[in-house]
């Protein structure tokens, strides 16, 4: 049994023995289904839909620090043993990561899911530090990249003008290098554009430009996209289902079915949040995960009513 401080209270945890199913025990006030009696706690076997708990979710970063760094105003960017913990924490809750494929298999099936909950891991724009820390973490995790091909070795001021830092991409050596060590690399676009300003020519050519580059460097077409910024509507998910097999959005899209086929929603991930704090927010019914997320962000502590102050950030990918 563990047992870590959340919510102002003691979330514990344990694995159920010889069943690969693990329990919460939420601080929450619920009816006794036996009769009247009241509980401040609330006993969830994860991966239990009606709870609210996901039987599958594809979580989102951008970029790594070094170890006990201090947090900077980015919240994409989130040291490495935080990132760490994320994954003991949600492995010690019993969610077991799967590569990206496979979860996308499980997000458009729209039968119930038997087993454990499952999570997939996802980095955004492919940063330079992910060849630094993602070569450790493999072992524990199975990671997708998805890359701006037109980008491989540049730094990041020259397109992200809301980024508050200057980051470097990876080159083409550290990202072939990464797919060496079972890292699956996958497309994020030429470039960062929101793809929503194209028509339907300019996207067929800015896709096929993109599956050009990956046959001559890796040999091999990607099979997913991630659109940048999520942005994506039914015209854009239509070109996207020309060229891949799926695609991935952040708020744009479903978090399950047929639907999330070229929008699957995943949960972008800030720095802010503690192992703890993700769990509360993955064991969240979908509809409330931004939310939650929000609800733990340091400028919403002692924040006034004010809405001229403390504004929140939305999404990013
Ligand atoms: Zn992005």
């Amino acid at each position: 049994m563990l047992e870590r401080k959340v919510f102002g209270s003691h979330l514990r945890r344990g694995r159920i023995l010889n069943s690969g199913w693990s329990f919460l025990e939420l601080p929450v006030a619920f009816a006794h289904p036996c009769g009247t009696r009241k509980s401040k706690c609330q006993l969830v076997r994860t991966g239990v839909t009606q709870t609210g708990a996901p039987e599958i979710i594809v979580l989102l970063y951008h970029n790594i620090l070094p170890p006990r760094a201090t947090l900077t105003e980015d919240i994409g960017s989130i040291p490495c043993d935080v990132l760490a913990e994320h994954f003991q924490i949600l492995g010690e809750a019993g969610f077991v990561n799967v590569p990206l494929a496979e979860a996308f298999e499980q997000i458009v099936d729209e039968r119930p899911q038997t087993g454990p909950p499952r999570f997939a891991v996802t980095f955004d724009d492919g940063y330079e530090s992910l060849a630094r820390y993602l070569p450790s973490l493999t072992p524990v995790v199975r990671p997708a990249v998805f890359l701006l091909t037109d980008y491989l070795g540049q730094c990041s001021s020259t397109w992200n003008t809301r980024s508050p830092t200057k980051l470097r991409h990876l080159s083409l050596e550290q990202a072939l290098q990464l797919a060496q060590v079972g890292v699956d690399i996958e497309f994020h676009g030429v470039d960062h554009h929101n793809l929503l300003k194209f028509d339907g020519a300019e996207l067929d050519e800015r896709f096929r430009r993109g599956l050009t580059w990956f046959a001559d460097h890796f040999g091999r077409h990607p099979r997913f996209l991630s659109y940048p910024y999520g942005a994506c509507n039914d015209r854009v998910q239509a070109a996207a289902a020309r060229y891949f097999d799926g695609a991935f959005s952040v708020t744009h899209g479903a978090w399950r079915g047929e639907r999330a086929r070229h929008a699957a929603n995943r949960l972008s991930v800030s720095s802010f949040l503690r192992g703890e704090d993700l769990l509360a927010v993955v064991c969240s019914p979908p509809a409330d995960r931004w939310h939650e997320q929000e609800r733990r962000a340091p400028w919403r502590k002692g924040a006034s009513r004010d809405l001229g102050h403390n504004v929140p950030r939305g999404p990013r990918s």
